[in-house]
């Protein structure tokens, strides 16, 4: 059966300047956006009328040094990381895809999941395409090439490709003369446009156009298709206000830096209010509040203030574990959190204490360091999370591990509570979901924890079902 739970959460930037050394620039601005995936990267520019490469598995940091850098150079870039989710992890999935057709070289960076990707997978192996990833961008890639044959240009072949497709998409596209940004009609993941004298820029999040001293113009809105040709920029909007605009509200919750803006709302005021929501909803009697790096802390901050329990800083993480870090054998097991994660003592000895995550998916975590903190002297450890319980999958980007495998599957609370071994548990209720953005100004997608989603997903599920086995 067809998977479609290749998770793909991931980062894209871009940059056309006519000016600069656009490689360099995608270098930094996917070091900014390193959070949204580190199993590989890569960036592509434009090299005359042809494009070159240069992707691997791995950190952005450890891929590309000086040397690959400054043979690269370009007056446009387009550049991605990458976080797999089912084992796809192959280094012909690394990003941007570069592919050859009949009308020359382009560029493909996505991110986000696509709901129809058995649909496409079909359509397209029937009129002979051969894939050579198990990516849906390949899919894509392929689409827009099929496009291109009857249409005028590449972003006639692109807005024609985008009625086929159902789903999160985050896109780059380039080509030896032009950039393109579309994001899908729900605009479930973020894409945002800066400017920096005569470059113009894309980014997943505004962190990255701060790293390269771009000032933020705008979100790309949900299904506009925006074309950069010698410095003109031009917008499509066939797709714009055609479905319910999506945002994924775990974006705000995990996924995205909180120094970054989506959509006029500020991620780390966000994470406050969500703390502050779950104070209100869930509150404690407690000496401390501590929050789980690195994404718990604005929580945690939300928490403390709402509550008036003064703010501790309770763990010390190691920034330096990347990829190539060693997991740690049997023996060393006892250690294995400790690794990655320690206690500050004296904030937590012979203290009651609120401990904030951002979210609790199968509880492991939250049940090694609910230990440690007791380890360490705490008299009492209350569990809050600043997101509701997963209750479904995610089909649009998100990796939520299977049913099965979720702390919320079959538990009540009070048993969800005793398995990680706290004093007490509570999570931000969904409803409490709208209030945490009020800056947005938009819908958002809280399928993962409601199983209601803005695309009938059954329709797709059920087809593959009957189909593929
Ligand atoms: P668990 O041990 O499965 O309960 O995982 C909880 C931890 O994983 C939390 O500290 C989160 O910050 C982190 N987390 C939550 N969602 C994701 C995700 N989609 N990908 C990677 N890490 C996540």
């Amino acid at each position: 059966m067809i998977d479609y739970r290749i998770g793909e959460e991931c980062g894209v930037f871009a940059v056309y300047d006519p000016d600069g050394d656009c490689a360099r620039t995608a270098y930094y601005g996917l070091y900014a956006l390193q959070h949204r995936g580190q199993e590989s990267c890569g960036i592509a520019v434009n090299n005359n009328r042809d494009i070159s490469y240069y992707k691997d598995m791995g950190l952005v940091n450890d891929v590309f040094d000086e040397g690959i850098l400054s043979k690269l150079g370009g007056t446009m870039a387009v550049g991605h990381v990458r976080y797999s989710t089912t084992g796809e992890s192959l280094r012909e999935n690394a990003q941007p895809l570069v592919l050859r057709y009949i009308k020359g070289n382009i560029a493909l960076a996505h991110n986000g999941n696509l709901v129809n990707k058995g649909d496409l997978e079909k359509e397209l192996s029937i009129s002979g395409a051969i894939f050579q990833t198990t990516t849906d961008t390949e899919m894509i890639a392929y689409m827009i090439a099929k496009q291109r044959l009857a249409a005028g240009s590449i972003e006639a072949a692109v807005e024609r490709t985008i009625a086929h497709l159902a789903g999160a998409f985050s896109l780059i596209v380039m080509s030896p003369q032009k950039l393109i940004a579309a994001r899908d009609p729900w605009g479930f993941r973020p894409l945002v446009m800066g400017r920096k004298g005569n470059a113009i820029y894309f980014a997943s999040e505004t962190c990255a156009l701060d790293t390269v001293g771009a000032v933020y113009e705008r979100d790309i809105e949900p299904g506009e298709i925006v074309v950069v040709k010698n410095g003109e920029v031009k917008s499509i909007n066939t797709y714009v206000k055609t479905k319910p605009h999506s945002m994924c509200i775990f974006e705000y919750l995990y996924f995205s830096r909180p120094d970054s803006v989506l959509e006029g709302q500020s991620v780390h005021d966000a994470r406050i209010l969500a703390g502050r929501n779950l104070a209100k909803e869930h509150p404690a009697d407690a000496d401390v509040v501590i929050g789980v790096p690195d994404s718990g802390i604005s929580a945690a901050m939300g928490f403390a203030l709402e509550s008036g329990i003064p703010y501790g800083i309770g763990f010390i993480k190691n920034k330096y574990i990347g990829r190539s870090f060693i997991e740690p054998t049997q023996s060393m097991r006892e250690n294995a959190v400790r690794i990655k994660l320690n206690v500050l003592q004296s904030t937590v000895e012979g203290k009651r204490v609120v401990m904030v995550d951002d979210s609790i998916v199968r509880g492991t975590t939250s049940k090694r360091i609910v230990a440690l903190l007791r380890k360490f002297g705490a008299k009492e450890v209350h569990v809050r999370s600043s997101a509701p319980p997963f209750t479904d999958p995610c089909y649009f980007g998100t990796d939520v591990p299977s049913k099965d495998q979720l702390i919320a599957t079959n538990r009540s609370l009070d048993e969800m509570c005793e398995l990680i071994g706290a004093d007490s548990l509570g999570f931000l209720s969904v409803e409490a979901l709208k209030d945490i953005i009020p800056n947005a100004g938009c819908e958002y997608c809280d399928g993962c924890f409601c199983g209601k989603y803005p695309i009938d997903v059954d329709k797709y599920l059920n087809k593959y079902d009957e189909g593929d086995d």
